[in-house]
């Protein structure tokens, strides 16, 4: 599956603000963007031209590399958004939380988004039951997601159960039961309860021109 392979540092850099793309990294005072909070390169604090067009890309760049996503599947994921009941921006939204690597990484399960999607890739994570391997498979209510018995004896697990609440605080959507190892879709995020500074009407915006 392609991915994107470059330095993550940078596109925090690029995007003005902290993504947390690398884990523990992100929470410490090693973060790349607290200690050079300028565009990468060698213009990086040059002041740029600021048009509309570039606000709305890079709103767009900055929620798809939020959520660890390429180009072709972002837009395949607005024009689900789009075909649904109510305002496009906000299903998006709704749609990008309730991927399964999101709800990986919000269960406290993985300490990024990227390591969710690469722990969902190598089959440790069941949806009711089924092992399920597509990290933009998107959960509905009442769904659970558990670690597979498999995986569960293994000290990555262990440690980062031990920590899950602690770094992030589970959204109420969730719920966590962290004794067996898995966590349950209560209902559907609302707009407000999603943790994020994304503008989705820019979104929109952009890409109904
Ligand atoms: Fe972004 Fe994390 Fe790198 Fe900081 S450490 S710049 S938050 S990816």
């Amino acid at each position: 599956m392609a991915k994107y392979r470059g330095a993550k540092c940078k596109i925090c850099r690029r995007e003005g603000s902290k993504l947390f793309l690398k884990g523990e990294r992100c929470y410490s005072d090693k973060c790349s963007f607290e200690k050079k909070p300028y565009s990468p390169g060698a213009h990086g604090k040059d002041r740029k031209r600021i048009t509309e067009y570039r606000i709305q890309l890079r709103e767009k760049q900055k929620t798809k590399s939020m959520y660890g996503m390429l180009e072709k599947q972002f837009r395949l994921f607005y024009h689900r958004a789009d075909m649904k009941k109510g305002a496009t921006g906000e299903n998006l939204l709704k749609m990008l939380e309730c991927r399964l690597d999101n709800v990986v990484y919000s269960l406290g399960f993985a300490t990024s988004r990227s390591e969710a999607r690469q722990l969902v890739n190598h089959r440790h994570f069941a949806v009711n039951g089924v092992t399920t391997d597509i990290p933009s498979f998107v959960v509905r209510t009442g769904d659970v997601i558990s670690i597979r018995d498999k995986s569960k004896s293994k000290k990555k697990f262990k440690e980062v159960i031990e920590e899950a609440g602690e770094r992030l605080a589970i959204p109420s959507w969730l719920e966590l039961d962290k004794k067996e190892m898995k966590g349950t879709v209560v209902r559907l995020p609302e707009r407000e309860e999603i943790a994020t500074e994304i503008k989705e009407n820019l979104i929109v915006e952009l890409y109904s021109k």
